[in-house]
C-alpha cells in the first residue's frame, strides 16, 4: 500500500512536470539601484507569473504592458529561492537528460549574479552554477550503491564568433582533450565542490587575461560552463550520459550603430546576430517547427544537441527596474515572450491549467492517503 502510494505520487508529479513542457522562461527583476532615476521604476507590478512594465507611447503618453512567464522572481528573491525552482531540471541531468540554462538581459541586469553570484562570494550568494554542481555531487553520492557517476566540466567563452577554452592551462590534471563539441577543449573531471571552485576561479582568471586588451569584454562575450555526466548502472552495466550547459550570455542591449564604429561595431553585430540566432532556435523549437536554424551562430551550433528533442531549456530573463531602463526592459521582455509564447498560449494554458489542477488534486489526496498509511 504505502510503497504503491509513493510510486503513484511520483508518477503524478512527473506528469505535472511534463505538462509544463521543455522550454521554460523565468523572469528575474534585480533590486533597484539609486542613481539618475530618483527611485522611479519602470516595473509597475509583479505577480507570480505576470509582470507589468511601463511602456510609454510615442506621443509621450504613459502606457503599460504585461508579460506572462513560467515564473517571476521579484527583487527580494534569494539565490536559494531562485535555485530551488531550477533544481528538478538540474537533477534530470543525472537521469540522462540534456539541459541548457541561459541568463539573458542587458549588461548590469543581474545575469552573472544569477549564474555565479556577486563578486564577494558568500555561501548565501552562490549562484546557480555552484549550487547545481553541489547538488549533482550530493545526489550522485546518494545513489552510489546503484549508479556510479563521473562528472566532468568544460568552460568556454564565445567572443566575436570565436570559441576560447577558459580552462586552457598547463597545470590541469585529470583532463582529457575531448571537449563536448569542441574537440581540443579541456574537459576536466571534478569530484567535489572545491574542485569546482578552483576551476571556476581559473576560468575567471583566464577570462580576465583575455579581456585586458579591452575593458569589460566579459559583458560582450558569452560564457558557457558545460557539465558532462556519465552514469553507469551497477546492476545492468548500462552506461548513459547527460549534459548541462550553463550560459551567461553577452549583454543584450541594443547598440546605437550611429555612435559606434570599428571593433565596437563588429562586436555589437556579433552579439546581435548570436542572440537573434538563439531566439530563433528556441522560438522554432517552441512552435515545433520542422526546421530549426542551429547553424546561424557559434553558440547554437555548440549547443545543438542540447537544444530540442528531449532536451530541456530554461531561460532566466533579467530585468533592470530603473525607469531609464524601460526601453531595454521592454525589448528584453519581448524577446522572452517570443521564446515562451507558444508554451503559454491562451488555449494551452487553459487546457493545461485544468489538467494540472486535476493532477494536483490527485496528489493532494494521495498525500493524505500516504499520511494515513504511515
Ligand atoms: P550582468 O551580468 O547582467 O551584467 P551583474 O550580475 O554583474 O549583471 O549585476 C550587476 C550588479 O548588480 C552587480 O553588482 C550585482 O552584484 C548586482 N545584482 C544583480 N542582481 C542582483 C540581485 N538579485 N540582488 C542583489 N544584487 C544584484
Ligand atoms: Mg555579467
Amino acid at each position: 500500500g504505502y510503497k504503491r502510494v509513493l510510486e503513484e505520487n511520483r508518477k503524478l508529479y512527473n506528469q505535472v512536470q511534463d505538462l509544463k513542457g521543455n522550454i521554460r522562461v523565468y523572469c528575474r527583476v534585480r533590486p533597484q539601484f539609486g542613481g539618475q532615476s530618483n527611485g522611479l521604476s519602470c516595473v509597475d507590478n509583479i505577480e507570480d507569473r505576470t509582470i507589468t512594465v511601463l511602456a510609454p507611447t510615442k506621443n509621450g503618453k504613459e502606457g503599460r504592458k504585461s508579460f506572462t512567464f513560467n515564473k517571476i522572481f521579484s527583487p527580494s528573491a534569494t539565490q536559494a529561492e531562485v535555485f530551488s525552482d531550477t533544481q528538478p531540471l538540474i537533477r534530470s541531468v543525472l537521469d540522462g537528460y540534456n539541459v541548457c540554462i541561459f541568463a539573458y538581459g542587458q549588461t548590469g541586469s543581474g545575469k552573472t549574479h544569477t549564474m555565479s553570484g556577486p563578486k564577494e562570494l558568500t555561501e548565501e550568494g552562490l549562484g546557480v552554477n555552484y549550487r547545481a554542481l553541489g547538488d549533482l555531487f550530493e545526489i550522485s553520492n546518494q545513489r552510489k550503491e546503484t549508479i556510479s557517476y563521473e562528472i566532468l566540466v568544460q568552460m568556454l567563452e564565445i567572443y566575436n564568433e570565436q570559441v576560447k577554452d577558459l580552462l586552457a592551462t598547463d597545470d590541469i590534471r585529470n583532463s582529457s582533450q575531448n571537449g563536448i563539441n569542441v574537440p581540443d577543449a579541456n574537459l576536466v573531471r571534478v569530484s567535489s565542490t572545491s574542485d569546482v571552485m578552483n576551476l571556476m576561479n581559473l576560468g575567471q582568471k583566464n577570462r580576465t587575461v583575455f579581456s585586458t586588451a579591452m575593458n569589460d569584454r566579459s559583458s560582450r562575450s558569452h560564457s558557457c560552463l558545460t557539465v558532462h555526466v556519465q552514469g553507469k548502472d551497477l546492476t545492468s552495466g548500462n552506461v548513459f550520459h547527460g549534459s548541462m550547459h550553463l550560459v551567461d550570455l553577452a549583454g543584450s542591449e541594443r547598440v546605437d550603430k550611429s555612435e559606434v564604429t570599428g571593433d565596437r561595431l563588429k562586436e555589437a553585430q556579433h552579439i546581435n546576430k548570436s542572440l537573434a540566432a538563439l531566439g530563433d532556435v528556441i522560438a522554432s523549437l517552441a512552435s515545433k517547427s520542422s526546421h530549426v536554424p542551429y547553424r546561424n551562430s557559434k553558440l547554437t551550433q555548440l549547443l545543438q544537441d542540447s537544444l530540442g528533442g528531449q532536451a530541456k531549456t530554461l531561460m532566466f530573463v533579467h530585468i533592470a527596474p530603473e525607469y531609464e531602463a524601460h526601453g531595454e526592459t521592454l525589448s528584453t521582455l519581448k524577446f522572452a515572450e517570443r521564446v515562451a509564447t507558444v508554451e503559454l498560449g491562451a488555449a494551452k494554458v487553459n487546457k493545461d491549467g485544468a489538467e494540472v489542477k486535476e493532477l494536483k488534486d490527485q496528489i493532494a489526496s494521495l498525500k493524505a492517503a500516504l499520511a494515513a498509511a504511515k
